[in-house]
């Protein structure tokens, strides 16, 4: 347990007794000074590392109201150094800061890091001195062979007895020469997977937490969890051999192994989030709800600061912990469009963090592509982005005719509906073979696949197509699911389509062969479709069978219309979900073995291979559906967590007349911008509701309300060398020296 506050006074004057001191309050002290110490995390970054273009929205947020361009690895490596510049500024030394990874850092990444197994992505971390990172649930993409041939730092260690282009069992395209022409050597910093077991043990597959030293004789020990619903969003094959435990357990099973190698000061990395009810602040709380409000009431007191990620969102907010304190719970947007810049304080005398006298903060600092690119930086990925080209221009299959999209979305297309044949035949026949029993792996055959039409990017031009192309086509590195849904639900998908009182526009998706319906757009809402028309082909004797209501049918989707993306909440009514492959895959595959392709020309009735059929004046007697409630996310991503376990106020408020003890070292933290932070001796110490700025930034972020912090232009030649914590316990090659 964490000891209370009370307790630290009354350790600090057992102490001073030791030492013959005459009080707890003697200004001339042997207790160790207190050390600030500065976490800067990047979290859900996605292979992010090219500065993205100006008329890209993933490179868009909103500063004192303006659009402004963010994002890209050559300006996260220069904040970064900023940063550090500024924290040196309040009185941090260079060892006590650390970059620190939060998870998803690669996978569901653009063609210049998913076309090199994010290996790009991993040599630009590599560089900036991450110090350790725990794993996201995209890090099992391809699987936990491909995790631990990713982390480096960890080889030999509990399951990683992988090295990274050693022994691997995997294709040949993997591992590819870095920048400076060496071959892929992993991370230089570990992964964490405390939650994260090998199947029927408890045994973690990869370190449960790193310790690390901050200077002035103190440590901090940082224990890494991943969502545990990760099982549920990656394809079940590739991480067959372990389990994913709850979060909470996991870390609190740690912090005891902590406490008794003596580290007090405990940072839990959680890849899991939540959403703040007000979120168009960068920085602040507002309400917070979903899972990591309920990770947080579970968590061990012990644990200081909860760092947090998954959903995508900004926040720093105060919760209380399970003791009743206050306990910072953070996240830092994502694709690198923001770092977080977490300060906090170890206690000299305590070790432990000072969460109610010292500084502790967590401020959300923009990426601005206005800042000047890093050039160690910007020369790797440039050659990642030369290299992309490159490899992009390799053909992955060619077509006879153009095949194109429908880019206002409002009717079928023939790339649409492709796209949907080729993720129907990947969980249907598993071309791929991948698989052993597909039917089995995924849930029974299933009969029919969407798409909706804004994942679909591109057109393909006739002839042959590269790799970059299916890439710009399919960006968004969304997994092909399967559910099973009702012939009602089914209806319901299709009703979606069009505009409803949920949506003003017209989105029709594209369907897969051997399936069709009639509808009539000028019906009332959610009763446009003829329910007797919608029919799925027998693939036995090809004959169009009608669809029952109340039948159930296997129906694949895409990871985003999973979780009723764009409003198609018909989705989330799903049972029995599975995750399969990555789409764009299953449409490389497609196109590879339909050389030339052409798409079905379909009939009189739907012309162009589709499979609607509009009329006019339809008369059929059908009741209109109910969509289920929520759903609807944005993004093209799958990182949303659809599952809010309540509402926990935002609070940071200190226990009413608490007194912060007199400090041995007068004057630690308090760093620029933090109003309280350290100084403070024998007066009621009140935390903000949100957090402050740290004093670094170039503007006043577009938030409002009481949750803005507040950031002030950086003072510029206070650039500080080197500033990562050091790592202690591994290294590559060198076992691990804990439990
Ligand atoms: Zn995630």
């Amino acid at each position: 347990m964490r000891r209370t506050r009370l307790t630290l006074a009354a350790t600090l004057v057992a102490s001073a007794g030791l030492v013959a001191l005459p009080t707890a309050a003697s200004a001339a002290p042997a207790a160790a000074a207190d050390v600030p110490v500065q976490f800067l995390t990047l979290n859900d970054l996605h292979g992010r590392i090219a500065t993205p273009a100006a008329d890209n929205r993933d490179g868009q947020i909103t500063v004192d109201g303006q659009s402004t361009l963010v994002g890209g690895a050559a300006n996260i490596a220069t904040l970064v150094a900023d940063a550090r510049a500024s924290f040196a500024a309040a009185g941090g030394a260079a060892a006590s800061s650390a970059l620190i990874g939060m998870g998803d850092l690669v996978g569901a990444s653009p063609f210049e890091s998913a076309a090199f197994r994010d290996e790009s992505t991993i040599e630009v971390l590599n560089s900036m001195g991450m110090a350790v990172s725990v794993v996201g649930n995209h890090e099992f993409d391809r699987g936990t062979d491909e995790l631990r041939r990713i982390s480096g730092a960890t080889d030999g260690t509990f399951t990683d007895g992988i090295t990274a282009c050693e022994d691997v069992g995997l294709p040949s395209d993997y591992c590819f020469d870095d920048s400076a022409r060496q071959p892929f050597a992993g991370t230089d910093f570990p992964y964490l997977a405390a939650n994260v077991v090998v199947k029927g043990t408890t045994t973690p597959m990869l370190p449960p937490y790193e310790v690390l030293d901050v200077g002035g004789g103190q440590r901090v020990g940082v224990i890494g969890v991943v969502t545990e619903t990760t099982d549920t969003i990656v394809a079940p094959t590739g991480i067959a051999d372990v389990d994913f435990i709850d979060e909470a357990d996991a870390i609190n099973r740690y912090v005891p192994q902590l406490q008794a190698q003596g580290v007090q000061a405990i940072v839990a990395l959680v890849h899991e989030g939540g959403e703040p009810e007000t979120p168009a602040a960068v920085s602040g709380c507002g309400e917070l709800t979903g899972p990591i409000v309920d990770i947080n009431e579970r968590t061990d007191a012990a644990v200081d600061i909860v760092l947090s990620a998954h959903t995508h969102q900004n926040y720093s907010c105060y919760l209380t912990d399970p003791a009743g304190q206050p306990r910072l719970v953070a996240q830092a947007g994502y694709y690198g469009r923001e770092l977080g810049d977490i300060r906090f304080v170890v206690d000299g005398a305590t070790g432990d963090v000072d969460r109610l006298c010292g500084t502790y903060t967590a401020t959300n600092l923009p990426v601005l592509q206005s800042l000047a690119d890093d050039p160690a930086t910007t020369a790797i990925v440039d050659y990642w982005v030369a290299q992309a080209a490159t490899v992009g221009n390799q053909q992955v299959g060619t077509t006879a005719v153009a095949v194109n999209r429908d880019s206002a979305r409002t009717a079928e297309s023939p790339l649409a509906n492709t796209i949907a044949q080729a993720q129907l035949e990947a969980l249907q026949d598993d071309p791929a073979g991948a698989y052993d029993d597909p039917a089995a792996e995924f849930g029974g055959v299933p009969v029919v696949a969407f798409m909706n039409p804004g994942g679909v990017r591109a057109n393909i031009d006739a002839g042959p197509v590269t790799y970059n192309e299916a890439f710009t086509v399919q960006p968004f590195g969304n997994y092909v699911n399967a559910v099973t849904l009702t012939g009602e639900q089914l209806r319901l998908v299709l009703e979606q389509q069009f505009i409803t009182p949920a949506r003003s526009t017209q989105l029709f998706m594209g369907t897969s062969e051997g399936f069709r319906y009639d509808y009539d757009a000028a019906r009332p809402a959610y009763d446009r479709v003829d329910p007797t028309s919608i029919e799925v082909q027998d693939p036995a004797t090809g004959t169009f069978v009608p669809v029952s209501p109340t039948a159930t049918y296997r129906v694949v989707e895409n990871s985003f219309l999973a979780t009723g993306g764009d409003t198609f909440t018909a989705f989330t009514l799903g049972t029995e979900p599975v995750t399969g492959p990555v789409d764009v895959d299953t449409f490389i595959d497609f196109l590879g073995r339909n050389p030339n392709y052409t798409p079905p020309s379909g009939s009189a009735t739907a012309p162009n291979g589709f499979h609607a059929t509009p009329v006019t004046g339809g008369t059929w007697a059908s009741a209109p559906l109910t969509p289920p409630a929520g759903g609807g996310g944005g993004a093209g991503d799958n990182g949303g967590s659809a599952s809010a376990t309540g509402v926990s106020g935002a609070l940071g408020v200190a226990a009413a007349g608490y007194t912060c003890p007199a400090e041995p070292t007068p004057g630690t933290g308090g760093g620029a911008g933090t109003p309280g932070g350290g100084t403070g001796t024998g007066t009621p110490v009140t935390q903000p509701v949100a957090n402050p700025g740290n004093g670094i930034g170039t503007g006043q972020l577009a938030n409002t309300g009481a949750a803005t912090g507040q950031l002030t232009a950086l003072g510029v030649g206070l650039l500080l060398a080197g500033g990562v914590a050091t790592v202690a316990g591994y290294r590559r090659g060198r076992g691990i020296t804990q439990q």
